[in-house]
């Protein structure tokens, strides 16, 4: 059996290492704030390159912080590429701004241009996913942001540590957002998230928004809410973060296997771009035979995901949306995509196990 995502196979590679950390914890009983959460924001701002973090509960609430503490007018609409899942969205409903889906191009990133003619002064800012671990095309976003006078927040919860022209993600919009769901890249042993910014204000409010508002332990300048990254979390991410390079660097050798191997197959394989170093938090390919050929290699053993099934213009959630989506690549492309397993957990000989199996399914050498 290959599986999609092994996290007690990682938990073991560095297993003395989190159990002393956990246990440090219990034996300082500092659960919420303290020490150790503060000691992780310093580690991964480091890591990112960004003047601040800000840690938080998990990768939605991080996006939700960052749009309230932006502080638009009621009603601004915020851009939303419409491949993605649904917390980027989700978000800017629950922040009390209005959802403007843009198009995603063939790397599944966000096409700013597919909104170019629906701007007007109720848009106050954009929202790009850096999807799958891909970042996406930085200069054209922030051109076209500057154009139309649009704030820029990277949802960057799959793509810790992907670079774009030699520069991390995470830095390159006012504010971006992380999650630590244990199944990303990197991952706590429950939900948490980050924000990063280089702006002090921002910082600051976003802070307060995410405990309280508060300014003083029972003094609060305005409603926030309860949102932080606990102590447990953040003693796990400390140990996690000085391995993640090296679980990346797994992934990319997974993925250029992969790239190599399938290149005689029918399927349309990811983009790869010089400019951008990918995380590789997915690895998606497309074919019209989505469906027969996640049946074969679930009877092969092998499990693989959809990301995303629907994409978000024609979910339930939002048929109150009358934008008009239906010719978006991203909602015709959601019935071909399919995510093969990679991570840090499988071996070359899964690898090509898995590349054997497709080649079979396909009927090439
Ligand atoms: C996982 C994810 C989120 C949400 O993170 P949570 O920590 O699960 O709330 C947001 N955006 C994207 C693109 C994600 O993949």
């Amino acid at each position: 059996m290959i599986k999609f995502l092994d996290l007690y196979s990682q938990y073991q590679t560095i297993k003395s290492q989190i159990d002393a950390a956990i246990e440090d914890v219990i034996v300082h009983s500092a659960y919420i704030g303290g020490e150790r959460v503060k000691k992780f924001e310093k580690e991964f701002a480091a890591y990112i390159g960004a003047k601040h973090c800000i840690g938080v509960a998990n990768g939605t609430d991080a996006i939700e912080i960052v749009l309230k503490a932006a502080d638009f007018p009621k009603g601004s609409k915020i851009i939303v590429p419409a491949n993605s899942f649904i917390a980027t969205s989700e978000a800017v409903t629950n922040a009390g701004f209005e959802i403007l889906f843009a198009d995603v191009k063939d790397d599944y990133t966000i096409d700013v241009k597919s909104i170019e003619h629906l701007m007007d002064e109720t848009v106050k800012a954009v929202i790009c996913v850096h999807l799958y671990g891909l970042p996406c095309n930085m200069d054209e976003i922030l051109k076209f942001c500057d154009n139309h006078s649009l704030a820029l927040f990277e949802d960057s919860s799959q793509a810790h540590g992907a670079e774009y022209n030699g520069q991390k993600i995470g830095i390159f919009g006012s504010a971006a957002t992380f999650s630590f769901y244990p199944g990303k890249n990197l991952g706590a042993f429950g939900d948490g998230g980050a924000i990063t910014t280089d702006d002090d204000d921002l910082a600051k409010k976003m802070r307060m928004h995410a405990n309280h508002g508060r300014i003083d332990k029972y003094d609060h300048e305005f409603e926030g809410r309860n949102s932080r990254l606990d102590a447990l979390q953040a003693a796990v991410l400390s140990v996690k973060l000085p391995y993640l390079d090296g679980w990346l660097a797994k992934r990319d050798t997974i993925a250029n296997f992969y790239l190599n191997e399938l290149s005689a197959t029918p399927l349309v394989l990811p983009k790869i771009d010089g400019n951008r170093k990918q995380a590789w938090h997915l690895f998606v390919v497309r074919t019209e035979k989505r469906e027969t050929l996640k049946e074969f290699l679930t009877e092969q053993g092998i499990e693989t995901g959809i990301h995303y099934p629907i994409a978000l213009p024609k979910l339930k959630a939002y048929t109150h949306i009358t934008q008009k989506t239906k010719n978006f690549f991203a909602c015709n492309v959601d019935r071909e995509i399919l995510s093969l397993p990679i991570g840090e957990h499988l071996s070359i000989a899964d690898v090509t196990f898995i590349c054997e199996k497709i080649k079979q399914f396909f009927g090439v050498q």
